[in-house]
């Protein structure tokens, strides 16, 4: 065995029903007295129920999903104008991004309280829109210093979204297997982050209201985060970023619908990864545990339902194939790749995709 593995400096601190006092813990270890709470308009109730023992200066929910530069230069400005020492941050990776966006300029310590299962709370990639482009990029000021994990907080996550967004978290767990850096520390977090998603998520839908399936979740989703922010982006967040960037689709869906076509594709090329892969979902073939999956918590299943026009194929898979990494275990060329979002595109059965 040889590798290289960095290991990102966080604090996390996890407790059903206790964020309040765990960030009231956290505020003072940190020594901050004027703290900038974002959240958006729709986690604001949340957000002022667990920070009120705490000095908050500025309450702010202009946030929007990829960050416009316009939002992140008026949230820096607000940031500026209040003095503000610390921020808290709860919500999504919405919210989150926009507390990162603040912190890559001012080097502002945050504190992240999530409330999907986004995983941007355990990496130190930040992400700004400016008209249809998406830039992103990595930096040691953005990554949070606290993550406070409280899995009632996402109770109220509906049921939908918990599914997109969990199968947002088991895209970073997947991809992490064959990605650029991928090496056995983060392929073991990757593991136990498929074993737990595979656990909580039918729970979630069956009922949203059960804790240990939203804690297996929430734990999932913050190991899945740490094995793609280890790892890097493979060949299915490459995929993704360009169908995000380029043609505004929903993040979270799109990921979901992508995943199994990456998965198929891949798979056969990564005998190694397959074969981790259907461990951790306690079946033969990879493929297999994740369609089981995601038939059982009904997942997204076709890219025609999010927007994506099937005349955009031959040009998204044009714009895709430069960022494809070399080391991707399979030869990606634009057919593969015309053929993988038509695919995706109409939500034809993977396993017989390719
Ligand atoms: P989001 O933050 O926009 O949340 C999705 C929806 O869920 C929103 O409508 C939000 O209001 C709602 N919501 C959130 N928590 C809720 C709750 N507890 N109850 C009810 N509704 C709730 O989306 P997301 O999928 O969490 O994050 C997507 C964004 O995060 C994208 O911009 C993506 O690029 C970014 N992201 C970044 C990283 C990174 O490492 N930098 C990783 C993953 C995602």
């Amino acid at each position: 065995m040889r590798f290289v593995h960095d290991t990102l400096p966080q604090r996390v601190s996890f407790g059903s029903g206790e964020a309040a006092a765990r960030l009231e813990h956290e505020i003072a270890t940190l020594g901050a007295g004027r703290l900038m709470l974002i959240a958006s308009k729709r986690e604001m109730d949340i957000a002022d129920s667990i920070t009120g023992n705490l000095r908050v200066l500025l309450r702010y929910d202009d946030v929007v999903m990829h960050v416009p530069v316009e939002v992140a230069a008026r949230a820096r400005e607000a940031a500026a104008q209040h003095s503000v020492d610390a921020i808290v941050s709860v919500g999504g990776g919405s919210a989150t991004g926009l507390a990162k966006a603040i912190a890559l300029t001012t080097g502002l310590p945050v504190i992240a309280v999530p409330t999907t299962y986004a995983g941007s709370e355990a990496t130190a990639v930040w992400g700004l829109t400016e008209g249809n482009r998406k830039t992103t990029g990595i930096d040691p000021r953005v990554l949070p210093k606290v993550i406070v994990y409280d899995a009632t907080l996402t109770l109220t996550l509906p049921v939908p979204i918990s599914v997109a967004s969990g199968l947002n978290a088991l895209a970073h767990c997947v991809d992490a297997m064959w990605a650029p850096s991928a090496d056995p520390i983060n392929a073991a977090l990757a593991a136990e982050g498929i074993r737990s998603l595979a656990a909580g998520l039918p729970k979630v839908v069956t009922d949203p209201f059960d804790l240990n399936g939203r804690e297996m979740a929430l734990y999932a989703s913050y190991l899945s985060a740490v094995a793609f922010a280890s790892a890097g982006s493979g060949l299915h967040h490459k995929i993704c970023h360009v169908l995000g960037g380029a043609y505004n689709l929903p993040h979270a869906q799109t990921h979901a619908v992508v995943l199994p076509y990456v998965l198929a594709f891949n798979g056969p090329a990564a005998p190694e990864a397959a074969h981790r892969i259907a461990a951790a979902f306690g079946t033969n073939r990879a493929i297999d545990g994740l369609e089981d999956l995601r038939r059982e918590i009904g997942a997204p299943h076709a890219l025609r339902d999010y927007g994506f026009a099937e005349d955009a194929i031959p040009e998204a898979a044009e714009a895709i194939l430069p960022a494809v990494p070399p080391s991707n275990p399979r030869p990606v060329t634009v057919a593969d790749l015309e053929r993988l979002l038509s695919a995706a595109w109409s939500g034809a059965d993977p396993k017989t995709a390719f």
